[in-house]
């Protein structure tokens, strides 16, 4: 697999690593944990035993009014003993009732001993009901629903009055990659006119300056010009461009200090680094900027927690990781990331419900499964993340009847959360979803066929 060798590549040029340094999840679940430091431990004498420090309780058994019968408390040794020696006693009268319990409040004892027990079992069917319910909602049950997304996604281009297609207008271009490749990577592009599309994407095309708009009549960006690359690597159409002319407009977005410009009006964002420089590796004309200089400004933004922000000194973010991490490795500088310590900033994305949030505080969130999965796995750090967890959230974001996939359950589905949900599931392997390259965001046989036929 290409992406392997060019990570492998990179990872020859690697700094010496530091003493491999886990998350607190990571040594729970004892992957590839390393031993203690023994100055951790605590230091004990030979003849020393730890005892248990037990609280005192009141009561011995402070359950036993309910769950133990009355009488069962054993008498001691020295008690017993002075019983045998005792001569037997005659014979005596069924013993009064005891004046000091009244018999209502017996009455209640033993019903307090019924309720109990059917208290415990009560509980138990409680757990078992809960636990089948659990299943259900975390995807134990779920399976992907790859035929009803297939079809939102070739309906969703009919429906042109559609809310989604209103708010997607300015970025249809964007929206005509996640839809594509999910296509793809379901083995169902075919679904589609590849002859139509192409003509539309190049409907979008800005011969004077060599950009893509977001849709027909809008302004280039670069944004859209590495969706517009990237549906043509889908097709094995990049024949339909112009390369030098496209090449030349990315080229010249590039800044002294080495970062991007994403247009004409300048935002700078390492963002644009990112999409710059896949742009440039797919159409083969790296070679067309200073590609050390792009490194060294993607380098100024790392942060002490390991990872990457739009600018220097900007917050983390994982979208942002994912840019920077990504264009490392098409630059072929992946030394540049501490990959310990990014892992364990990435790895603890993770929430409880097992899907992923982009920075510390957030709500876990469907795209977020690319994001995080696809740098984790460029550091080679992905199996800190539980998988199966992460699989279930994204399981139970889809919507079973209509097709499409939610941020998160119970949502609205939309066309990005669908491509980033079988993204996701793509870079976990799941089974009939093709494999996907995490630094170009293609399915790995349309990256391959780029990069092996040169
Ligand atoms: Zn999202």
């Amino acid at each position: 697999m290409l992406c392997s060798v060019i990570l492998r590549l990179h990872s020859k040029h690697a700094a010496p690593r530091p003493a491999p340094l886990l998350p607190a999840r990571a040594l729970a679940r004892g992957v590839d944990a390393p031993p203690r430091p023994s100055g951790l431990s605590r230091k004990l004498s030979p003849n020393h035993t730890i005892q248990p420090t037990i609280p005192q309780l009141s009561s011995p058994n402070p359950c036993a009014t309910i769950d133990e019968p009355f009488d069962s408390t054993p008498e001691s040794p020295s008690a017993a003993g002075e019983e045998a020696r005792r001569p037997p006693d005659p014979p005596r009268p069924p013993p009064a009732a005891d004046p000091d319990v009244p018999q209502e409040r017996k009455r209640s004892y033993r019903w307090t001993r019924r309720a109990a027990a059917g208290k415990r079992r009560a509980l138990q069917r409680c757990a078992e009901g809960r636990s089948a319910r659990e299943a259900a909602v975390m995807g134990d049950e779920l399976e992907l629903a790859a035929d009803k997304h297939v079809g939102c996604i070739v309906t969703v281009e009919k429906k042109k009055d559609s809310f989604e297609s209103l708010v997607m207008e300015h970025i249809r271009l964007n929206g005509a990659y996640w839809g594509l490749t999910t296509l793809d990577l379901l083995n169902k592009l075919h679904a589609v006119d590849s002859a139509e599309v192409v003509e539309w994407i190049m409907s979008c095309y800005h011969p004077e300056s060599g950009g893509f708009g977001g849709n027909v009549g809008h302004d280039a960006h670069v944004l859209y010009t590495l969706s517009a690359v990237q549906v043509l690597c889908l097709f094995d159409r990049l024949d339909a461009l112009d390369v030098e002319k496209v090449a030349d407009y990315v080229a010249g977005l590039q800044n002294e200090d080495g970062s991007f410009s994403g247009d004409i009006w300048g935002e700078v964002d390492t963002r644009f680094s990112y999409i710059s420089l896949c742009t440039l590796s797919l159409l083969h004309r790296l070679h067309k900027v200073d590609v050390q200089k792009a490194v060294d400004f993607i380098v100024s933004c790392k942060n002490l927690d390991g990872g990457f922000g739009a600018m220097p000194g900007g917050e983390s973010h994982a979208g942002q990781i994912f840019c920077c991490v990504g264009a490392l490795a098409i630059a072929g500088a992946l030394h540049h990331v501490d990959r310990d310590l990014l892992g364990w900033w990435l790895c603890e994305r993770q929430c409880r419900d097992g899907g992923l949030n982009g920075r510390p505080e957030k709500l876990a969130d469907v795209c977020y499964s690319w994001w995080v999965l696809s740098s984790l796995i460029m550091i080679d750090r992905v199996h800190w993340i539980d998988k199966e967890k992460l699989t279930k959230f994204i399981l139970n974001c889809q919507d079973k009847e209509n097709g499409g996939i939610s941020d998160r359950p119970d949502n609205a589905v939309d066309i990005y959360h669908t491509y980033f949900g079988v993204a996701g599931l793509s870079l976990m392997e799941y089974p009939g979803v093709k494999p996907m390259d995490p630094a170009y965001a293609l399915p790995l046989d349309v990256v391959n066929r780029i990069f092996l036929r040169k």
